[in-house]
């Protein structure tokens, strides 16, 4: 379709992303079968870099959709939009993404309601269609359409968990903090800290991460180690650089926060 630029939605350079498993070719095996994908995995953990590497790899357009509990379908297929000469059809970023055949990623799906959720449903089978219904159009997705979709399991409860009817329409995938020296080079490479910095922060990270459960309802993500290379990189002094990024978005309890203190200062 003329009216979409495909070429916005291109990655041009090549993202960086450390593999940690068989994934890279779990996942290109899965887009030649053309079967949608779920993502499962804390947050912060390489989830989102992965589908932007899948897409940049297999040079598909990348679409992506970060998913709460007031998205309506609307906001996934399209609406009719009030303009100076009456009403227009908008598509949404599902539709557009079934059109030009881009990688469609669905963040953290669980967030929407199931209502919204099931208009992928006769996209991710052999139908490979959407309908769109307020307009009286089914679309056939293009053959490179892809369907990508990523979940936390922390945060499942009953009242928050995808049908079994949707989650068995995809592949699975699962994602973990990368293990240490993967993720330390991670690290290092994404902020410029050398590589004894990067151990120390993914040790502090392996102390908090053992208490999930006792008191941390996550652990600290790769992304947040991230942030405090960040910063150490920026001539923040580590003990400060950890504070702010590893320790007070986690939690507020001072108790919690005295432990996660000790744990920096044992390293640095
Ligand atoms: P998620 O989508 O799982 O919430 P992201 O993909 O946004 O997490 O990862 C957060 C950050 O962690 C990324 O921006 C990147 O800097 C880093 N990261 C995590 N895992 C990897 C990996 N395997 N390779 C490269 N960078 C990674």
């Amino acid at each position: 379709m003329s009216e979409h630029d495909v070429e916005q939605y291109r990655i041009t350079e090549a993202p960086y992303y450390r593999s940690v498993g068989e994934e890279v070719a779990l996942y290109e095996a899965a887009y030649q079968a053309r079967m949608p994908v779920m993502l499962k995995g804390p947050t912060g953990c390489g989830k989102t870099r992965f589908v932007e590497y899948m897409a940049w790899r297999l040079e598909r357009p990348l679409i992506t959709v970060a998913c709460n509990e007031d998205m309506t379908a609307a906001d996934l297929v399209g609406r009719y939009l009030l303009d100076a000469d009456g009403t227009r059809w908008q598509d949404g970023p599902l539709t557009t993404a079934a059109r030009i055949g881009a990688i469609c990623y669905l963040d953290e799906i669980v967030e929407a309601r199931q209502d919204t959720t099931v208009v992928m449903h006769p996209l991710t089978d052999h139908r490979r269609t959407l309908p769109l219904e307020k307009k009286g159009e089914l679309v056939h997705a293009h053959p490179d359409f892809h369907l990508v979709i990523s979940y936390n399991p922390g945060y499942q409860s009953l009242m928050k968990d995808l049908k079994q009817s949707t989650k068995q329409r995809f592949g699975a995938l699962d994602f973990e903090y990368p293990e240490a020296a993967a993720e330390a080079e991670i690290v290092a490479h994404e902020t410029g800290v050398d590589t004894e910095t990067a151990d120390k922060l993914v040790q502090v990270a392996h102390r908090a991460r053992n208490l999930k459960g006792h008191g941390l309802d996550e652990g600290i993500s790769t992304r947040l180690l991230v942030y405090a290379g960040s910063l150490i990189a920026k001539g923040i002094a580590p003990r400060a650089a950890c504070t702010m990024t590893l320790i007070r978005p986690l939690t507020d309890d001072p108790d919690m926060r005295e432990t996660l203190d000790q744990a920096v200062e044992t390293y640095f």
